[in-house]
């Protein structure tokens, strides 16, 4: 079923990023129709992980829109008053509130968006559609209906990274940790060996949690490094969570960008937290004293093959130490995959666009080195090959790593600051004002848009000025129409 609704933006995926701009447009007095889609029943914040005891790790002050707005009506501290919670919250003292209110707030927030959203749909192809009034974006979800947009934001999270060698065993006993606590449940009641891959944040707090549960007989934590290493937390390596860090790190060159991101790495992935670091040492040392080898860790390890062992849902594990490549063998009845995300680029592990784009990539700007390019608003442009007076944009909200630095897609102290670029970028310059172009915002609607001269498949280059040049696109604009 077909929508005749033409909605100014439609949001994909309404996580804590598209929520934080639903938000932001209301605050900033956006007047056009919004509309989200979300695969989720109902809005949920990684409920697939929300382990009793797990912390967020950042300030919750920083949330969805105070950074911008103190007096918002959507702020954690006010949702802690609202709930009459805000004086024990405080007398907690602690450093960061439990995940579980955390995702309370964002859901007490999403509630009062509840209109503009359609829960339980997942979209599934993303194409542009032509109107009497020229071109719109079309979507597709999994229940057969179509939305068309003037404008996408595509806010869904990354993708799951999955080993090449799991891939043929994901199943009910092989998962990803995105679905670990469903998976889990499924499973209750049997005396459970448990392989965790990898040594992020979330591996250590499934680690912990699989060691609280009666049913898990043994535990073993597989990763490439020496073991569980400690986040950077240090103040002057988290301003990559500052939005002038942004500003610095958008128009550096993508190999620049590239060896940043490496050396920073541990502020965000592949590392954990304090606390959960000691309890697990607390942990270990315990069953040494017992001499339980309830949880055995395996450091510079990797699994090189999977395959079924015997009748009984059993997988062998062929685990190689990188170092030595030495073999060793473990039979686990279940494996979680806590190993990260995949982002977007040319990396062995990436992807080089988000899949619902498949069917317009045609269509998109593309940086030197191929991948779609994303303005500094988190923008990307898009050719037109017919004009009316509405405009064409789609936004990339929190799958911005490799182009805006560190914790674009991992990060909620950066949501307030980039959803403000975003809904700022979409608000209709006032009557009678010059817009950076020289285009009366009055005007704007009888300009054709602004589109790069280098689209995927039109083989003409963009210029040498690197990828923080797309941002200023006057002077690249060789009308696909006017060609
Ligand atoms: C377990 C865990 C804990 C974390 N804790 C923190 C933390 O404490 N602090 C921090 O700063 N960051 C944390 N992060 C990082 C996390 O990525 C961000 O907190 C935040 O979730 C990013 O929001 P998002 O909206 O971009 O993505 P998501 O939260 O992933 O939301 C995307 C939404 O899009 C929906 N969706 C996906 N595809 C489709 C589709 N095709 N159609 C319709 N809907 C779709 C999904 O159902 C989901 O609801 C954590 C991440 C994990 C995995």
């Amino acid at each position: 079923m077909t929508e005749h609704e033409i909605h100014s933006v439609l949001g994909i995926g309404f996580g804590p990023a598209n929520l934080s701009l639903a938000v932001t447009l209301e605050e900033l007095g956006y007047t056009g129709r919004s509309r989200f889609v979300e695969r989720a029943a109902d809005f949920q914040w990684q409920d697939e992980q929300l382990i009793d005891g797990a912390d967020i790790q950042n300030n919750p002050f920083r949330d969805l829109t105070m950074p911008r707005n103190t007096g918002s009506a959507y702020t954690f501290v006010n949702y802690l008053a609202s709930q009459g919670r805000l004086t024990d919250y405080l007398h907690l003292n602690a450093k960061f509130p439990l995940r579980r209110e955390y995702a309370g707030y964002l859901r007490w927030v999403a509630d009062s968006f509840r209109d503009a959203v359609d829960y339980g749909r997942s979209a599934t192809r993303l194409t542009v559609a032509d109107t009497a009034d020229g071109e719109v974006f079309r979507l597709e979800t999994d229940d057969g209906r179509e939305y068309l947009g003037e404008t996408v934001v595509i806010g869904t999270g990354r993708s799951p990274r999955i080993p090449p060698v799991f891939r043929r065993s994901l199943g009910p006993t092989v998962f990803h940790a995105t679905r670990y606590l469903s998976s889990l449940r499924r499973l209750r009641g049997r005396a459970l060996r448990v392989a965790v891959v990898g040594g992020s944040q979330s591996a250590i707090e499934i680690v912990l949690d699989l060691l609280g549960r009666d049913d898990v007989a043994q535990v073993v934590s597989v990763q490439r490094g020496i073991g569980f290493r400690l986040k950077d937390t240090s103040p002057y390596s988290r301003r990559v969570f500052l939005p002038e860090f942004i500003d610095y790190f958008y128009p550096l060159p993508a190999e620049t960008k590239r060896r940043i991101r490496a050396e920073l790495r541990s502020i965000n992935y592949a590392a954990c937290d304090q606390d959960v670091i000691d309890r697990l040492a607390t942990v270990q040392h315990e069953y040494a004293l017992k001499g339980s080898d309830r949880l055995r860790l395996m450091p510079f390890s990797e699994v090189s093959e999977v395959a079924p062992h015997g009748s009984g849902g059993v997988h062998r594990l062929v685990v190689r130490d990188v170092n030595n490549d030495t073999r060793s063998v473990y039979d686990a009845d279940v494996v979680v995959l806590a190993t990260g995300f995949r982002d977007f680029g040319l990396g062995p592990d990436d992807e080089p666009y988000h899949p619902l784009l498949a069917d317009v990539a045609d269509r998109l700007a593309l940086t030197e080195e191929g991948i779609p390019a994303v303005a500094r608003d988190y923008s990307v442009p898009v050719a037109r090959r017919a004009y009316g007076s509405r405009p064409l944009r789609l936004y990339l909200n929190g799958l911005c790593e490799a182009s805006h630095g560190m914790g674009d897609a991992g990060a909620l102290a950066v949501l307030s600051a980039r959803s403000t670029d975003i809904a700022e970028s979409l608000m209709p310059e006032p009557e009678g004002v010059l817009g950076p172009d020289g285009v009366l915002g009055s005007d704007r609607a009888l300009q054709p848009d602004r589109t790069p001269d280098r689209v995927l498949g039109s083989g003409a280059l963009v210029p040498d000025h690197g990828i923080g040049d797309i941002g200023d696109l006057g002077d690249l604009v060789v009308d696909e129409a006017l060609r």
